[in-house]
């Protein structure tokens, strides 16, 4: 029995850097969860002047001595049992979380919590009405003149026992619920509200599964299974690049690693860039290994997540196969992380505190239990790839195709003289539109690529097909056509636009920029019988509504697809023997320094689409500057030739991974204000950084972010170079400390 009052330290989980600190709260002894109120708890405490109930989590608990308090603590309001206590591991890895990646630790405790304790909400269960003869009828009648409402009767066919209206939603790809709502009023479709905590809802459905079957390692991927094995059996943290190319059968070996470890006590983890279009992987983890295995992704709801951690947690399902959050599941004696497709950018945080990439946690939490990281990619990114040449992380490579089937054939096609042909307004070269018409004629499905929107305003230069980049960045700058100038987001730089190309002095420019809806209307009229389906943000509303347009690509449904960089990922398509890419130049020159690496990266993997299956495929690209290392690498898929040819351009440049970089970005509705609080902010963040000192930390900006506008808040950036993280972390510190002001503009900060 605890005699004295005690005191609870808490961090508040919505908080702002200025504001992060230990705040202390009194605990009630009389009170009836006084007794389980620890370290690593989630509670509520009356935060203000309006007391208002504030989400909070408890950091330390001491015994109350009113000598050091000047003032009256508060009651702590309520404890959140329904939120599992962090435990010390993870209350270490949050810290570590806050400080490396400057986050209030509010923060980072928000990614280990599974569901939202502090609401239960309520969610709609599908299911079908009739009996399974009944429905199959009506799907084989002419009853239903909607392919979505077919669609849904058979996905709930399949699940008999019912999925959530959001799942359907999301697999099937709805853009609204009235596909839905029809079959619920036609009596076909039983719908029940039930709440979170049900366990039909905690269950995830089933998609079309092939089986597994499992191969005889052969050599490289034998010596590669081999040595990491011992890497995990020497029981100390390290890391390890396994650089295959397409098709080297990555999976195989994970797989053996895998069963490897878990006959021997510990668990793995594998994360993957997006379940939905990876769906070989999971089914492959799922045939082999059955219950153990724990599937995170995105589309969970709450609830189905925190069931999900559940068996986690208890070590009854010791494979987590997850996206990038899953990082932060509840493993148990973990001995292997997987990252697979470690290139991938879905593995970085953009949208919300903390920006954390995957593979910077992951290094975290291995190094808290002796475990081995492995990065997976045919494509390694820069800096992983670096790593290895350097030798601060392991290498192993599997340079051949498993299955021996041939890499497809690719063109690339000069628009430098193909411009004029096929009419000014075309955005296919003729020789490309007729390769599509050829193919459709003879059956075959083609795959068009248009590389996502936005990027317009860049001006191409048609007579050498060079983009005008900044001086000092090399990185495509913006027209601004108000003031005819073309501006660096980057560094903020700016120019007159000139009258004639720097590198070649034609005079003429192309600015134009084209979409996936214009392509796919240009395909339309050229071949009025095709079955065109596009695929874009605009045509996927629902979050991950693409699955259904991929799945009724996949079944022949349309001949022909277009679409954003989406469609590159995972998928086989046997049907396609065509792939094209429209603009490849513009793929080249988005406004950051991995634009380089994206695109050779996105012209490997799209080439790789073609030809799965026994029939060749072919590959045609569209460019201007057909001698640029990304795109002649990438046709080739040598990664040696991008890679010497990128670190030399990164070193001389002082870019990642030669540097540590980190972008502050200020927002509010008032461009004006905004600007003029950055650059104030960047006169502190100089004199916080000491010349001598700090000899190598540049800072830039003010810059306006490339996305000028969101949400009505206008976006400036400051980016701050220096040799090493831990040099701007201590300029961040130093400027948070003497930071004033700036009410109603909100701050960002994002490591590279
Ligand atoms: P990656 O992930 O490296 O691109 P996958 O793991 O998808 O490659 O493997 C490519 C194909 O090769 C798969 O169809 C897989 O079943 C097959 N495969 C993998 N290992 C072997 C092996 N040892 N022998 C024969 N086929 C294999
Ligand atoms: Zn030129
Ligand atoms: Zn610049």
């Amino acid at each position: 029995m605890r005699q004295s009052n005690i005191v609870a330290g808490v961090y508040l989980l919505q908080s702002t850097n200025e504001f992060d600190i230990e705040y202390s709260y009194l605990v009630n002894i009389e009170s009836d969860y006084a007794h389980k109120i620890r370290r690593g708890s989630f509670v509520t405490v009356p935060f203000g002047i309006g007391n208002k109930s504030t989400p909070a989590l408890v950091w330390s608990i001491s015994e109350y001595d009113e000598s050091t308090y000047q003032y009256k603590l508060k009651y702590i309001g309520e404890l959140c049992e329904n939120i599992p206590v962090m435990d010390d591991e993870q209350l270490d890895l949050a810290w570590q979380i806050h400080k490396y990646f400057f986050c209030t630790v509010g923060d980072a405790i928000r990614c280990f919590i599974s569901k939202d304790g502090y609401k239960q909400k309520s969610v709609k269960i599908l299911s079908c009405a009739l009996s399974e003869q009944e429905t199959q009828s009506i799907i084989d009648s002419n009853k239903l003149r909607n392919i979505n409402q077919v669609n849904i009767l058979k996905l709930l066919m399949d699940n008999p026992r019912g999925i959530s209206a959001k799942e359907v939603i999301n697999i099937i790809g709805l853009s609204s619920d009235s596909a839905i709502k029809t079959l619920i009023k036609r009596g076909f479709v039983q719908a029940d509200t039930v709440l979170e905590s049900d366990e039909r809802i905690h269950y995830t459905p089933t998609y079309k599964m092939t089986t597994y079957t499992p191969h005889q390692l052969n050599r490289e991927q034998e010596k590669a299974y081999n040595f990491i094995l011992k890497l995990i059996n020497s029981n100390k943290f390290a890391e390890c690049l396994l650089h295959g190319v397409t098709g080297s059968g990555k999976t195989e070996v994970y797989m053996q690693i895998i069963a490897n470890v878990i006959n021997n006590g510990g668990s793995a983890m594998v994360l993957v860039p997006e379940i939905a279009l990876t769906p070989q992987m999971i089914t492959h983890f799922t045939a082999r290994f059955d219950d153990k295995v724990a599937v995170l992704h995105s589309r969970l709801t709450d609830a189905q997540r925190g069931t999900q951690w559940q068996r986690i947690r208890t070590g009854q399902a010791k494979i987590v196969i997850g996206t990038r959050s899953a990082i932060f599941a509840p493993a148990v004696n973990l001995s292997v992380i997987i990252i697979d497709e470690e290139h991938d950018s879905s593995y970085r945080s953009e949208d919300s505190n903390p920006h954390y990439t995957a593979a910077e946690v992951a290094v975290m939490r291995a190094k808290q239990t002796n475990a081995v990281v492995i990065y997976g990619s045919a494509t390694p990114s820069v800096a992983t790839f670096h790593r290895a040449v350097t030798h601060k992380i392991y290498y192993m490579g599997l340079k051949n195709r498993a299955n021996s089937k041939p890499l497809p054939e690719c063109y690339i096609m000069d628009m430098r003289q193909k411009r004029m042909q096929g009419g000014q307004s075309s955005l296919m070269c003729q020789e490309m539109r007729n390769e599509i018409i050829k193919n459709y004629c003879q059956g075959n499905q083609t795959i068009v690529f248009v590389h996502r929107r936005g990027y317009s305003g860049q001006v191409l230069c048609t007579g050498c097909g060079k983009t005008l980049k900044c001086r000092q960045c090399s990185i495509p700058m913006t027209y601004h056509a108000g003031s005819n100038r073309l501006v660096c987001h980057y560094c903020g730089n700016t120019i007159i636009r000139p009258d004639k190309c720097p590198e070649c002095g034609s005079e003429t420019f192309d600015t134009r920029s084209s979409g996936t809806e214009r392509v796919a209307e240009e395909l339309q009229n050229m071949i009025p019988d095709a079955k065109v389906l596009r695929m874009d943000a605009d045509t996927t509303a629902a979050k991950d509504g693409h699955v259904g347009i991929l799945s009724r690509f996949a079944s022949g449904e349309a001949q022909i697809l277009v679409g954003t960089q989406m469609i590159a990922k995972g998928h086989d398509f046997p049907g396609v023997t065509l792939v094209c890419i429209i603009n490849a130049d513009s793929l080249m020159n988005m406004q950051d320094y991995m634009a380089g690496e994206r695109a050779f990266q996105l012209f490997t993997q799209v080439s790789g689409r073609a030809g799965r299956a026994q029939k060749q495929g072919r590959v045609l690209i569209q460019a201007y500057d057909i001698d640029a290392y990304p795109l002649t690498a990438g046709s080739t898929g040598n990664y040696m030739e991008f890679y010497r040819n990128e670190i030399i351009l990164r070193e001389n440049l002082y870019f990642p991974p030669f540097c540590a970089m980190c972008t502050i970005r200020f927002s509010g509705e008032d461009d004006k204000k905004v600007f003029v609080y950055t650059k104030a902010q960047l006169k502190i963040l100089k004199s916080q950084a000491i010349t001598g000192e700090d000899q190598d930390v540049l800072l830039l900006g003010p810059a306006r972010d490339f996305a000028v506008r969101i949400n009505n808040k206008y976006r400036w950036n400051i980016t701050i170079k220096a040799d090493s993280r831990e040099k701007i972390l201590q300029i961040l510190q130093r400027w948070i400390n003497v930071k004033k002001g700036g009410n109603n503009i909100s701050v960002n900060i994002k490591f590279e």
